[in-house]
């Protein structure tokens, strides 16, 4: 059996869903795509992470002779009903830190090449959806998600995971393409809540709920807070309305026991009161791209689900993040979330707190007051 074949099948053995091959010639689509609007991404251009240096392979691999691209399902089990619209799917699952069995996996496949005698790297800087693209194991979605060929049910839930080998191997059919069937009316466009959707393949990272939850810095601006909804970290919305994506949705699926143990740990109320010692234990091991350092945008984002999921009960709750909170943009966000409670004991809250506020938080108490009592 030739090389390449018994990496295929170890992979496959392991149960990764799918493994492709492309050369190591830069990712020129990507590059056009990302050089024609870099307004868009400076977000992600850092002297630390550069998409683009990932786009060159062999300029920081002069090595490298192949790319290889696995494809990792997550949603192998059931996600807990709670975290739905919540949490987004791929970030409950997401071992890095924690080292279950998923990351196991991957480590298995390590040591695997190692055995072979390869060389390879695991580098997060390549853009992974057009590696999988051209090592032919992924489609495009209109919504800039690529979806499994041949695998998965053609669902868009999955990990590309592009690795950097020293070994030629024959490149596979490149499926750079749309897969997207013709009857669909862009569901995910007009689906996307904040318009970071704004045509068919054309995405604004920075309205993306995911990059509002987790990197964007400061103070949720207020035309994003009632579309991102309930969502805290992450967004699957996109691809939860689309059709290439229900015949895995609508099938009988396992639990997931240790997730469903622990989704109780991200109740709103729960996120929206712990102190830092809870958040290390219980929410930073699991989602890590908000650092250990920053609970207070775990606070804010919960304070805004709470407003947007309308139950007033959360009222006295959000009184006490308003009156409590060191941090300003969580103050902000309870006044902000109380306003679109609404109701009189909501009113209350915010008029006994509005003396003890000035500068940007009187002026978010001074307009949930007018919401409230509209
Ligand atoms: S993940 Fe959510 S916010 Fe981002 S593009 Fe998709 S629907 Fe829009
Ligand atoms: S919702 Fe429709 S247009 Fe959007 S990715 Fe799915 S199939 Fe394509």
């Amino acid at each position: 059996m030739g090389l390449k074949q018994l990496i295929r099948e170890k992979a496959l053995e392991l149960g990764f869903e799918g493994i492709g091959f492309t050369g190591v010639e830069p990712l020129d689509l990507y590059i056009k795509e990302f050089r024609s609007r870099p307004e868009m991404y400076q977000w992600v251009t850092t002297p630390q992470f550069d998409l683009l240096r990932g786009a060159e392979v062999t300029q920081r691999y002069p090595w490298a002779r192949s790319l290889l691209v696995l494809i990792r399902n997550y949603h192998r089990r059931r996600f807990p009903r709670q975290l739905i619209g919540v949490i987004g799917r791929c970030y409950q699952v997401d071992e890095r830190k924690e080292k279950g069995s998923e990351h196991q996996r991957l480590m298995d496949f390590f040591a695997f090449l190692k055995d072979q005698g390869l060389k390879f790297r695991w580098d997060g800087e390549i853009p992974a959806r057009m590696a999988a693209a051209r090592a032919g194991v992924v489609t495009y979605g209109k919504n800039c998600f690529v979806y499994a060929r041949g695998a998965m049910r053609g669902a868009s839930w999955l990990e590309s995971i592009p690795l950097v080998l020293d070994a030629e191997l024959a490149p596979d059919e490149p499926s750079i393409e749309l897969g997207c069937p013709d009857w669909c009316k862009n569901a995910c466009v007009a689906a996307c809540p904040t318009g970071a959707l704004y045509a068919p393949k054309k995405m604004r990272p920075q309205r993306c709920i995911a990059y509002n939850t987790y990197f964007a810095p400061g103070l949720t601006p207020a035309e994003l807070r009632e579309p991102m909804g309930t969502w805290v970290y992450g967004c699957d919305r996109c691809q939860e309305v689309c059709p290439r994506n229900q015949p895995w949705l609508n099938q009988p699926l396992p639990d997931n026991p240790p997730l469903m143990a622990r989704a109780e740990d991200f109740a709103l109320e729960r996120l929206l009161a712990m102190d830092t010692e809870y958040y290390l234990a219980n929410i930073w091991p699991l989602c890590f791209y908000i650092s250990r350092r920053q609970v207070a945008q775990w606070q804010m984002n919960a304070a805004r689900a709470l407003g947007n999921r309308g139950d007033r009960e959360a009222a006295p709750l959000l009184a006490r993040a308003l009156a409590d909170s060191p941090d300003y943009t969580v103050r902000a966000m309870a006044a902000w979330a109380l306003g679109r409670l609404g109701g009189e004991r909501a009113g209350k809250f915010l008029e006994a707190a509005r003396p003890r506020e000035d500068g940007m938080v009187r002026q978010e108490i001074e307009d949930a007051l007018a919401r409230a009592r509209a």
